[in-house]
């Protein structure tokens, strides 16, 4: 539960208010610099159109990739100051500095409803350190402090933490839909819910499958971890990716009669044939690269009687086109689906977006490692950091 949080309507945000937003604008880069990928910023414009509506100064910050604490020109924010020029406020500029004289006169000559875009924050040693120096820093630039930084939640870094022990802090309008999104799933959901979970490993997943048996009505694994619920089974696997240390964690779950597991394969001698069948066994010397028709089939079954469904992980190698009918087929039915969705997961969400169906989804998530550390803890760092002490 998210009590004791100031939204974004309750903030005090006037003309000339100066206002630290906090984005995820780690966004995927061209070689020439330019922004593969806008999904990310696109989702924040609504706070920062809002802030403008108001005749507030936005300071937008954020970081890109991982410079780790020093400065690395390929990895500037000025792309993100041009991306909001472009599309968003009516003049956004960069400052190539997170605070410090050059930043003060930049939004000196701001006007209310203008912004400015902070260079990356990874670029100082403070921020990951989750330094109480360099938040006060920050805090110095602003009257009141925005977080809609979802994806960056779970980390415990300045411009999220430290920052709210400053500055009277908000939550942003991306980071209330993402977080009343997962709610809706974990605590206000209409059963049945199903969640799908796929991709690589099972050790990555521990925790929000534990989470998930409570929470869901059906479990249904694809990826290559439904391999090590397979072998736990006593499935032959070939040379399908398992985690053998793991066998002994997924038995007891599997008891609870919630797993649900495919039961055909697309089989190939390796992630580079273009050659595969479907086949009900792994053969020896072949490995599973996708989840077979008809697991699809049976997948989409109890997908179609959810109310509720949550989606986490592509069920198969979906890269490739030649393991790829699992994931887009689940896409589609998630996306024709009544239920309440929630897609949350870099893969599962590009699966999504590039067969354009994110308008078929209630909440597209922009975190991947944030959506799953929600669903194991009920909240986020970052989340709890806002809360009115
Ligand atoms: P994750 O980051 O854990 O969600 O895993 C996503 C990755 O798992 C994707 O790059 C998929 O290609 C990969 N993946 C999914 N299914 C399989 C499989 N059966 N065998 C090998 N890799 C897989």
């Amino acid at each position: 539960m998210q009590d004791n949080i100031q939204k974004l309507s309750n903030a005090t945000a006037e003309k000339g208010t100066r206002v630290l937003v906090r984005i995820d604008c780690n966004v995927p880069l061209n070689s020439d610099g330019t922004i593969a990928d806008t999904f990310r910023l696109e989702a924040v414009t609504e706070t920062i159109k809002y802030l403008s509506g108001k005749g507030a100064k936005i300071i937008v910050a954020g970081a890109i990739g991982r410079p780790k604490g020093k400065r690395d020109e390929s990895l500037t924010t000025k792309c993100v100051a041009e991306y909001f020029q472009d599309n968003v406020l009516e003049k956004c500029s960069y400052v190539n500095e997170a605070f410090g004289e050059q930043v003060n006169d930049a939004i000196d000559q701001c006007n209310p409803g203008e912004g400015i875009v902070l260079e990356n924050l990874r670029f100082y040693e403070g921020e990951e350190q989750n330094d109480e120096a360099f938040a006060k820093e920050l805090a110095g630039l602003a009257d009141i402090y925005v977080n809609d930084a979802f994806g960056q939640c779970h980390r415990k870094q300045a411009s999220i933490v430290a920052i709210t022990k400053f500055l009277p802090s908000y939550m942003g309008l991306c980071l209330e839909k993402e977080v009343s999104a997962l709610e809706s799933v974990l605590n206000n959901g209409q059963d049945p819910v199903v969640a799908i979970i796929g991709g690589a490993k099972v050790s990555d997943k521990i925790g929000v499958i534990d989470a998930l048996i409570n929470r869901c009505d059906y479990i249904l694994i694809g990826g290559a971890m439904a391999f090590t619920f397979l072998k736990a089974g006593r499935m032959a696997i070939g040379n399908s990716l398992c985690e053998d240390d793991y066998i002994d964690k997924v038995g007891p779950w599997m008891k609870t009669g919630k797993i649900f597991l495919p039961n055909d394969f697309v089989v190939a001698e390796n992630i580079d044939s273009t050659e595969a069948e479907i086949s009900k066994t792994i053969p020896s010397g072949y490995a599973g690269f996708d989840i077979g028709s008809d697991s699809i089939e049976k997948f989409i079954q109890i997908i179609n009687s959810a109310k509720t469904i949550l989606w986490n992980g592509p069920m198969g190698v979906f890269e490739k086109p030649q393991f790829a009918q699992g994931t887009n087929q689940i896409a589609n039915a998630v996306a024709d689906s009544n239920a309440y969705s929630v897609v949350g997961g870099g893969d599962s969400v590009a699966a999504i977006r590039q067969m354009g169906l994110e308008n078929k989804i209630d909440h597209v998530s922009t975190g991947g490692g944030a959506t799953l550390e929600y669903i194991e803890q009920g909240t986020l760092v970052g989340v709890e950091a806002l809360k009115v002490r």
